[in-house]
């Protein structure tokens, strides 16, 4: 395939002279038209649906399916796989997020990416396609009303024109959205008694469900919540914005450690796409899910807290001031020494692991080492929550930061 072809025709569909013109000319029909008839529409058929035929239960079961297959192929697929390359997925499951990403309307992955990378590269600027500076409704859906300079293909997403599930995907896109989007649930909903059923519920209703669910990851997941990790962005940590975004809600920790697998890290955080990607790797669809490592991500979090505790700490006393700061230095030694356990240990558990051979052809005195490195590994691992523990404990005993973790 010719690939310079490829994207100067992505570009050139995209990219326009007119883009400091008036408000008509800067408009992209296209997509302008598209995302404000589908609600209209989507609401029109499911009353007409409602009114002219009783109701099925498999109607639900088929939203509930077309939800997640969608959903959870942009989160996981388009974002987590394609734009991050959080894991590795094999070509089963990389024909699946093509396919059922392209019923949520979005785009093709390709375009997808080359907006999502730069919002990454350039997060809050004028060079950032969804940019939360410019208020919440244009980060959730004006952006797109819009035309814009598109940023180069082969610079933002050379890897993935390469890809030719992706690069069929994009060249029959509308063709596919159509058919897997709308035909498929119509199709379905006919072999139960009722195209219009699946239509109006699975079809249409579901893909402005999703539509406006996914774009709160851009608005609302940078307006409202916690810096958990950083406050060098707007992005933020939100637990109830998770259960409505297929776990992208964690969105702080998103900017911050981009290429990890998950969002919510805490086992207990609602992560629906993360929980994917596990049973994927478990059934061999994926592999090599990368995580930052738990030292970074704690030293993160303490150097955010320091900051909210800085700012209260102002309005105490030189007293109080000199105490923390001494606390803190002793504090922040023992981080150090943890996490320089921490760090030698794993370096060296992953060596002989990489050395080892199979378990079952590994010398008795092979098999002692690692598992006694395992146990240090526990240990040290221990250590560093240890001290993270013992830092929050005194911050909120002088009551600098928020009691919730
Ligand atoms: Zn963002
Ligand atoms: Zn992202």
């Amino acid at each position: 395939m010719d690939q310079n072809k490829v994207s100067k025709n992505i570009e050139s569909r995209r990219y326009h002279k007119h883009y400091e013109g008036s408000i008509w000319r800067r408009t992209d029909w296209g997509p302008a038209i598209f995302l404000s008839v589908t609600p209209p529409i989507a609401i029109a058929l499911t009353v007409w649906y409602f009114m002219t035929e009783p109701f099925q239960w498999w109607t639900v079961g088929l939203f509930v399916f077309f939800y997640y297959a969608t959903g959870l192929s942009i989160t996981a697929g388009y974002h987590r796989l394609f734009a991050h390359k959080a894991y590795e997925a094999g070509f089963f499951t990389r024909l699946f997020f093509a396919l059922f990403g392209a019923a949520a309307f979005q785009n093709s992955v390709i375009k997808w990416v080359v907006d999502h990378r730069p919002h990454h590269r350039y997060v809050d600027s004028d060079r950032d396609p969804y940019s939360s500076t410019k208020g919440l409704g244009y980060s959730h859906i004006w952006w797109m009303y819009l035309k814009a300079k598109r940023p180069k293909y082969e610079y933002w997403a050379k890897d993935l024109l390469k890809d030719p599930i992706l690069y069929y995907q994009d060249k029959y896109y509308a063709w596919i959205a159509v058919f897997m989007g709308w035909v498929l649930p119509a199709l379905i909903g006919w072999a139960f008694g009722s195209w219009l059923g699946g239509l109006a519920i699975a079809g249409f209703l579901r893909m402005v469900v999703v539509h406006h669910l996914t774009f709160l990851i851009n608005s609302a997941a940078h307006f409202t919540g916690r810096q958990t990790y950083s406050d060098s962005h707007t992005a933020k940590d939100n637990a109830v914005l998770a259960y409505f975004t297929y776990g992208e809600g964690y969105h702080n920790f998103h900017h911050e450690f981009a290429n990890d697998y998950r969002n919510g890290i805490r086992w207990y955080d609602y992560d629906p796409t993360k929980w994917l990607i596990r049973c994927l790797q478990f059934f061999g669809g994926a592999k090599n899910l990368k995580m930052i490592p738990e030292d970074v991500i704690i030293a993160a979090k303490m150097k955010m807290d320091e900051k909210r505790a800085q700012k209260k700490l102002t309005s105490r006393t030189a007293k109080a001031q000199a105490e923390f700061k001494e606390q803190l230095n002793y504090l922040r030694q023992q981080f150090a020494q943890a996490q320089e356990r921490f760090r030698l240990i794993k370096e060296e558990y992953d060596n002989l692991k990489l050395q080892a051979p199979s378990m079952g052809q590994m010398s008795q005195q092979m098999q002692e080492n690692l598992q006694a490195l395992k146990a240090e590994f526990k240990y040290a691992r221990q250590e560093i929550k240890m001290v993270y523990k013992q830092w929050r404990r005194y911050c909120r005993n002088l009551q600098l930061v928020e009691a919730s973790i």
